[in-house]
């Protein structure tokens, strides 16, 4: 079920429900081939997958679902149906973006580029006096870039290791992690403002393997981690917003948080709101709370803290939301994650699972209705 077979012929990969993106990116890489996945090199391909997918590609590549070409799905009465263009096109639509709520998939076959395998990276560290000046450098980065260039701006509490300043250990500062995934020229030439930016407490601008660069995050997301988001999307980054994350995020209490800030625009943008069930293509960033931990014990402290700071962020999102982020106590905000994608989500669901046997959101015809 982890099995990731390559055709560079045609520039696909199948790959196994139970594959993590780090296999994914272990063999396609060996043929100079990439996909869209997640920015954490462990998460899982089926989840990720069908709720949208957002990562370093995504603006020159677009979202996993848009890469999304056929899937092979085990529906609620036990057929086995391929879903593609050609055949059940309704439950392709609808698993591109509408999460497990259609049947079990049992193998994914996704579009591939030529990526790298060395792509320009950028990895700057800012202290939190230099978060707000910061995030408005990056705020102008992003206006007009490349589709091949993503940067993530991100708070986080600085790792207790070299080069960063003993007395900065466990602080919170700011990262820029920008990824250009075309010429290295080109990318050296687009990433050369990050060399430059504040007095950082590191900085590295430099070509590294994209399976690399893909896998930097993993060790501030360990095994066994705990884990509450609060997310929405961002039709602009305005200095109140920017105000109100340095105020909110500049001491993260828990030691796995972060609070970041993902790009949208580029390819993403260039597909219709009701072409697959993911709708949130105008965004131009989505904006992730996300308090990590490892006791059981913080639990209840971490998510207030979670749902407290996204109180005072809320009104500066457009109040969308990407489903892959919901937590499991946010139904009431599940039509915010469809949006004009619910009703046909819905009557395909009905199609195929009349039962509601994968009642993962709510949208069955029995399920309690859906408030929007
Ligand atoms: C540390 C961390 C980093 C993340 N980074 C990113 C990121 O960069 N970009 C991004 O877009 N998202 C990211 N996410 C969110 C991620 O997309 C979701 O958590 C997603 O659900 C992970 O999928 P999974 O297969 O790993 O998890 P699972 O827990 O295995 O699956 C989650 C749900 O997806 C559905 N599902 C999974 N596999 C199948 C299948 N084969 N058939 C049918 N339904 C299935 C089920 O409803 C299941 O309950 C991140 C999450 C974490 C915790």
């Amino acid at each position: 079920m982890d099995d990731v077979h390559v055709d560079p012929r045609t520039r696909t990969t199948r790959v196994g429900p139970g594959a993590r993106w780090q296999q994914v990116d272990h063999e396609t890489q060996a043929f100079g081939l990439a996909t869209t996945g997640g920015v954490h090199s462990r998460t899982g391909v089926g989840g990720l997958t069908l709720g949208g997918g957002i990562g370093y590609l995504a603006r020159s590549c677009g979202l996993a679902v848009d890469n999304l070409r056929a899937a092979e799905v085990v529906l609620a009465d036990g057929r086995v149906v391929s879903a593609s263009q050609e055949e059940h096109p309704d439950l392709l639509w609808a698993l591109r973006g509408g999460g497990g709520n259609l049947g079990v998939v049992t193998s994914l076959e996704l579009q591939l580029y030529e990526v790298g395998p060395e792509v320009m990276t950028a990895q700057v560290f800012l202290p939190i006096e230099q978060a707000a000046d910061g995030l408005a450098f990056y705020r102008e980065l992003m206006a007009d870039a490349a589709d091949v260039f993503a940067c993530y701006a991100l708070f986080v509490n600085v790792p207790p290791v070299d080069p960063f300043p003993v007395e900065r250990h466990g602080q919170t500062c700011l990262a820029l992690v920008a990824c250009h995934a075309g010429e290295l020229e080109a990318g050296a030439a687009d990433l050369a403002p990050l060399k430059a930016v504040g007095r950082p407490l590191s900085a590295t601008v430099a070509s590294m393997p994209y399976a690399k660069l893909q896998q930097s995050f993993d060790a501030g997301a360990p095994d066994g981690a705990r884990y509450y988001t609060r997310s929405g999307y961002l039709d602009e980054l305005s200095d109140d917003l920017i105000a109100a994350l340095v105020e909110g995020a500049g001491e993260l209490p828990f030691p796995l948080s972060n609070v970041f800030l993902e790009p949208m625009g580029g390819a993403v943008a260039r597909v219709e709101p009701t072409a697959t069930a993911f709708p949130h293509r105008a965004a131009r960033f989505n904006l992730g709370i996300q308090a990590g931990w490892l006791e059981a014990s913080q639990d209840a402290a971490a998510s207030a803290w979670t749902r407290s700071l996204y109180a005072t962020l809320e009104p500066h999102t457009t109040g969308a939301v990407y489903v892959n982020y919901l937590d499991h106590d946010e139904k009431s905000r599940v039509h915010r994650a469809f949006g004009p994608n619910l009703e046909r989500l819905r009557s395909v669901k009905a199609a195929y699972d009349p039962d509601d046997l994968f009642d993962v959101h709510g949208l069955g015809a029995g399920a309690e209705a859906l408030r929007g």
